[in-house]
């Protein structure tokens, strides 16, 4: 980490800017500022970068090329959105090619103002992502810990912010799988998930503070729907699902059966539903790109 904190790697990409940001973001290497002499590389190389810097708003050409950019950067990565393009859209926004901000396709983890956003912010905005880095390299390191350290617990209206960015993390994931963003998860604002705690039982799994995972259930007559399974993308395989899943059924005890449905193409997530006794009942077309697997595992 030390290593990391003192010459973090960078990788720039432009989604569609209109080279102002670019400028900015250039002239960061340039002797004014020169931040090379930080220790801070501006490499090409997706694999050899920890931090991905976009500028500009993204479009229908540009958003498959972050996906895929994202993916290829090791973790822990951190995402830097430069300028007001890069973050929400800018006085692009309301162009008929123009989708948003870079966390309309990717996570993104710090915010850097302006238009053009100046080199000085610039450069704040990747200190403060080594900052995330630090975070997501404490959550690493707890699991490499010991998974032991998890805390399932039921979860209350007070705590719907993490939960809904947990969701929106795991939402990224299907997605990208599904080749389709209409995922409920990435739909759903905080307002809405707040007024689902009015009728649903939700469950979260932490490690230190952090919520990694949770799963929300609400009994319908005999039978208990059980959604938004949402585990991080570093405790995937970690047994952390399956976990949040007996915490939620136990909760439910007497019903006579408990139904969910996920994605076609989530099939880590049906691996681990069907280790729990869950069976598919049908299908459902849900968009051109998703299926929704409907599932369910009888009790009595
Ligand atoms: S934020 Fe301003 S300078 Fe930066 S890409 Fe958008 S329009 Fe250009």
């Amino acid at each position: 980490m030390r290593g990391l904190k003192q010459s973090p790697w960078i990788l720039h990409y432009d989604a569609s800017s209109c080279n102002g940001c670019d400028i900015e973001t250039l002239a960061c290497l340039t002797p004014i500022f020169d931040v090379e002499r930080l220790g801070v590389l501006n490499t090409g190389n997706p694999k050899h970068a920890d931090i991905f810097l976009v500028t500009g708003a993204v479009n229908e050409q540009s958003k498959a090329v972050i996906q895929n950019l994202y993916r290829q950067l090791p973790e822990p990565k951190v995402v830097v959105a430069v300028g007001a393009c890069a973050s929400s859209g800018g006085i692009f926004r309301e162009c008929y090619n123009i989708f948003g901000g870079v966390d309309i396709v990717v996570p993104v983890d710090v915010y850097v103002p302006g238009c053009a956003a100046r080199p000085e912010a610039i450069i704040d905005g990747v200190v403060k992502g080594l900052a995330v880095m630090e975070e997501k390299h404490a959550i690493l390191a707890a699991v490499r810990d010991g998974l032991d350290k998890i805390i399932y617990a039921r979860a209350e209206k007070a705590g719907a912010l993490p939960i809904h960015a947990i969701r929106k993390v795991a939402g990224q994931t299907e997605a990208v799988l599904h080749g389709d963003d209409n995922f409920p998860a990435l739909q759903q604002t905080l307002e809405e998930l707040q007024k689902e705690f009015d009728k649903k039982y939700f469950f979260k799994a932490e490690v230190n503070g952090k919520v990694i995972g949770s799963v929300s259930a609400w009994l319908d007559g005999e039978t208990v729907r059980v959604d938004g399974l949402a585990v991080h993308p570093y405790f995937e395989g970690a047994g952390v699902a399956g976990r949040l899943l007996a915490e939620c059924e136990a909760a439910f005890r007497g019903v006579k059966r408990f139904e969910t449905f996920i994605g076609n193409k989530s099939e880590r997530q049906l691996k681990v539903l069907e280790e729990a006794g869950y069976k598919n009942f049908k299908t459902e077309v849900f968009t051109p790109k998703i299926t929704w697997i409907h599932l369910r595992k009888e009790l009595k």
